[in-house]
């Protein structure tokens, strides 16, 4: 297996990180991103300042002589960010970044053109921000790529392809794999599609000035990449069907290994094709933050190590941190519940980490029942996944074995994909 490099474009920065064939880390570096442009629902970056971010992280690496035997290269980018580019690459419009919500007016016609179960009915989508940008920009011979897919254009020197997971929020079909003749009744000119490729199929060698400049071998190859979330699942080494990924950030993510892909628009629970897979997932609003409404980092810290996963406290809280929940229940007027607040701030915390821990049942279940399986196993990541008692709680309420994710970082799951893993 070659050494691979996997870079990450997430939400603040941008990381890489150097693999060896049996998928050791030899070398990270990080930057941090300038903050977008925002202006009410819009929010946009100049594709440059990702390049020169990127420039940095590998100016970091070659210096330390990490990209010497890197035979191949993937990169993961935030999902639904996009531009516009000319043929050679040059950005002919801002790009419009994964929480840009303001392309609004296209909906009613993407309404009436794609199926329910595509995942472009949101002004975030990617299919709402090309039909926006189009109205405003010049698209003659124009592309439209997505973050990730822009960077692997600007490392191999070729502006027309891209990845099935980054190309699911513009429309196109993974079922059949083909971007679906729908997209023709909203007038798009087929030339500013990419054409698509499995995420990880190795694409284009490195351009020779790069290598030269990075001290990468002329082998070097640019892979097919994905989204940064995806990316963060292959990194915790999740490849079976079954396997489960639980994000405890700020909100509640579920993603499980399923031999059929599930769409229920209802519950936002889309599918990604990864290898022979699905990646099925929903996402709860429900999650971390709300811990973070009434308790500090530290009050987190020092009663974790207090809680008692042997005493249930029967409390049945829903913890949402504002009213409104998505998934595993459709319902916008769900109310928060986070009453009765017992006297004690450890029971209080914990009655929280149940709550959560009967949502994420909740979450498998509805995902179960749309046909993908029941977890046999669930690694957790982000900042609640290294709460131990919690993984008791939750392994108790799931009937599985759940544990520490080894490895989070999306910029070493594009790494593991580069590798075709
Ligand atoms: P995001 O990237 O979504 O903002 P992170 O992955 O950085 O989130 O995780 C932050 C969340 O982790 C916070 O909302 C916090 O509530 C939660 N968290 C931190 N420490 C603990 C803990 N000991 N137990 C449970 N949750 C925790």
């Amino acid at each position: 297996m070659p050494h691979a490099l996997g870079i990450d474009f997430g939400t603040s920065g941008v990381r890489a990180c150097a693999i060896d064939s049996d998928g050791s880390i030899l070398a990270e570096a990080r930057t941090g991103l300038p903050a977008p442009q925002r202006a009410g629902t819009a929010v946009s970056q100049d594709p440059g300042q990702w390049w020169q971010a990127l420039e940095r992280v590998l100016d970091e690496l070659a210096a330390r002589s990490a990209l010497a035997r890197v035979e191949r290269v993937a990169v993961d980018g935030t999902a639904a960010t996009l531009l516009l580019c000319a043929p050679d690459g040059t950005p002919l419009t801002p790009a419009l970044m994964y929480n840009d919500a303001r392309a609004a007016d296209p909906l009613a016609h993407i309404a009436a053109a794609a199926p329910p179960e595509a995942p472009v009915h949101s002004a975030s989508s990617s299919l709402a921000k090309l039909l926006w940008l189009r109205e405003r920009y010049p698209v003659q011979g124009a592309r439209a790529l997505h973050q990730a897919e822009w960077i692997a254009g600007r490392l191999s020197g070729r502006f027309d392809q891209g990845d099935e997971n980054n190309a699911l929020k513009l429309g196109y079909d993974p079922v059949r794999r083909r971007w679906p003749e729908w997209l023709q009744r909203l007038g798009l000119d087929a030339g500013l599609l990419p054409a698509i490729q499995p995420a990880g199929t190795p694409l284009r060698p490195l351009l020779p000035d790069l290598a030269r400049r990075w001290g990468f071998p002329t082998a070097a190859t640019i892979c097919a990449g994905t989204t940064d979330s995806t990316a963060a699942v292959i990194a915790t080494g999740a490849s079976r069907p079954g396997q489960a990924v639980t994000v405890l950030g700020s909100t509640l993510v579920l993603k499980v290994l399923s031999p059929q892909p599930v769409f229920a628009p209802d519950y936002g629970i889309y599918s990604h094709r990864l290898g022979q897979l699905w990646l099925a997932g929903g996402a709860s609003n429900a999650g971390g933050a709300v811990l973070r409404q009434h308790f500090s980092e530290a009050d987190l810290a020092a009663l974790t190590p207090r809680l008692r996963p042997d005493r249930p406290t029967c409390l049945e809280y829903y913890p949402l941190p504002a009213p409104g929940e998505r998934f595993p229940w459709n319902d916008p007027g769900r109310m928060p519940k986070l009453h009765p607040r017992p006297t004690s701030d450890l029971k209080f915390f914990q009655g929280i980490l149940e709550g959560l821990a009967r949502i994420e049942r909740s979450g498998y279940r509805r995902l179960r029942d749309l046909g993908a399986p029941w977890p046999t196993q669930v690694l957790s990541s982000g900042g609640g996944a290294g709460n131990a008692p919690w993984r008791a709680i939750r392994a108790r309420l799931l009937q599985c074995q759940v544990s520490l994710a080894p490895q989070q970082e999306a910029a070493y799951g594009s790494a593991r994909l580069a590798q075709g893993l």
